[in-house]
């Protein structure tokens, strides 16, 4: 039979400012969006229960996420960083497609959090999907940039809600994956 195992798991966004980090989570969490621009003040943590299926360990986890939004300014890292990434145990790391610049910090972003939490799983979020005529980078930067850093990515919209619900849900599954071990062979 199929366990339900309970995982309390926390999970941060990182990602340079305006790129979209606030406009997922309240997608995700109350499916809205705002296309007014509010500088977040701090630090936000957002709470959301999902259940993702574990077939290679024959359990089912019953995640109980928290969700640590900051702001994307620069200084924040040094003042902030222990505390906002101390335990986390996966990362959405954003970059907006129409600035190539946010692409190309990604690698600092993570560098930050694996200094304080160590090695986690990654997924990266191209945001603003629904922009990409104003695209400033492509697939081939894309791919390489999630390579050199070994994650996965998605094309997300905030906007759209474009693959906003399966973002989360698969950094859900990567870190559930990594708290729950695989049931040995034969068993
Ligand atoms: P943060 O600083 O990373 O938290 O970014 P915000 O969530 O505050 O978003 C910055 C700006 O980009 C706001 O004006 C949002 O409305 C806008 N925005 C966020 N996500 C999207 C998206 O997917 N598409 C478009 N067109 N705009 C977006
Ligand atoms: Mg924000």
């Amino acid at each position: 039979m199929t366990d339900v195992r309970n995982l309390k798991s926390k999970v941060c966004l990182v990602g340079d400012i305006a790129v979209g980090k606030t406009s997922l989570i309240d997608r995700y969490v109350v499916n809205s969006f705002d296309d007014r621009y509010l500088t977040t003040l701090g630090t936000k943590v957002t709470k959301k229960v999902l259940d993702v299926p574990l077939p290679d360990a024959d359990v089912v986890a019953h995640m109980d996420m928290t969700i640590w939004d900051i702001m994307g300014q620069q200084g924040f890292r040094q003042l902030l960083q222990d505390a906002y990434f101390f335990g986390v145990r996966g990362v959405l790391a954003v970059a907006d497609i129409t600035r190539r610049i946010t692409l190309d910090d990604l690698a600092g972003w993570i560098e930050s959090v694996e200094h304080v939490a160590g090695k986690v799983p990654v997924l990266i979020a191209i945001n603003k999907a629904d922009l990409v005529g104003d695209a400033e980078f492509g697939a081939a930067e894309i791919e390489r940039t999630a390579a050199s850093l070994h994650s996965e990515y998605l094309m997300t919209s905030a906007k759209t809600g474009e693959n906003v619900e399966e973002a989360f849900r698969r950094l859900g599954e990567l870190v559930a994956r990594r708290q729950v071990p695989a049931a040995p062979v034969g068993s």
